[in-house]
């Protein structure tokens, strides 16, 4: 049975990818921060369901957490098959309005979280000669939005890293990808207002905006494809082509 470990399993995007791929049969461990009562609870639910999945607090923009939940991790299930990058904050603001702190924290959360974990986890990766690591980021990262320029670097920034690392590690039989959605109905866009989302759903040609199992759905096609690595796949409903 593969392992995959999720960051930022607690809610959106990240929650839907966890609770299916543990409904896939995949050994999962649901990371979380903050949100300790809503990842207890998605443990009950799936236990209800006859399914166990594996839960762990985590910062995962410090290297000392990343580092207590890869050992986790592999106490657990001693290998890690997949590893899903999604941790995520995002904060709408005009440029010169970021402070250092907002800067470094999206930074932080949003990029080297995604360096930390990769990097605690290659060893047993490598050692297995077997690896898939799925960054989750942004159309921003590839066109820019504006008001959210910290926002767009993040992203941009996984992409980057999701290129040059699959060079790195193709003989190493790893795969490196980055899935990088359109607008996605999370709490993360509760601070956008309706009228905004109805012209961006307008202006979208598959006119909709995307839901979780959508990035779920091409999560797991990923996941269990064996030709495809370096990329950054846009799941937009073609609001960027
Ligand atoms: P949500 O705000 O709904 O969820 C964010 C998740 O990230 C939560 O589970 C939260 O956990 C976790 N998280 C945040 N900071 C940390 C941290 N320091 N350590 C561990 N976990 C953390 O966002 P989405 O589900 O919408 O976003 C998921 C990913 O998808 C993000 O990377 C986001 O940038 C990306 N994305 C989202 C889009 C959208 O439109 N929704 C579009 C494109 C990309 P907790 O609450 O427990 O702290």
């Amino acid at each position: 049975m593969k392992t995959v470990l999720i960051t930022g399993g607690s809610r959106g995007i990240g929650k839907c990818i966890a609770e299916n791929l543990a409904r896939d049969g995949y050994n999962v461990v649901l990371n979380y921060n903050k949100s300790e009562k809503q990842a207890r609870q998605i443990q009950k639910d799936l236990k209800e369901q006859g399914i166990k999945i594996e839960i762990c607090k985590a910062d995962v923009s410090k290297r000392e957490d990343v580092k207590k939940l890869v050992k986790f991790t592999l106490n657990k299930f001693k290998n890690i098959d997949v590893l899903v990058n999604n941790a995520g904050i995002a904060k709408l603001q005009m440029f010169n309005d970021i402070t250092d702190e907002d800067w470094n924290e999206i930074i932080a959360t949003n990029l080297n979280s995604a360096f930390y974990c990769t990097q605690e986890t290659l060893p047993n990766m490598i050692h297995n000669k077997n690896g898939c690591i799925i960054n989750i980021s942004s159309m921003w990262g590839i066109v820019g939005a504006s008001c959210e320029v910290a926002y767009s670097v993040s992203k941009a920034g996984i992409n980057g890293m999701t290129k040059a690392l699959a060079k790195e590690l193709g003989l190493s039989n790893i795969r490196v990808n980055s899935v990088a959605p359109g607008v996605i109905d999370t709490e993360m866009n509760n601070n956008i207002d309706n009228a905004i989302k109805e012209e961006i759903k307008n202006e979208t040609p598959l006119n909709k905006i995307g839901k979780p199992i959508d990035i779920y759905r091409c999560v797991k096609w990923l996941i269990e494809d064996e030709f495809t690595t370096g990329q950054v796949i846009s799941p937009n409903g073609g609001y960027v082509i």
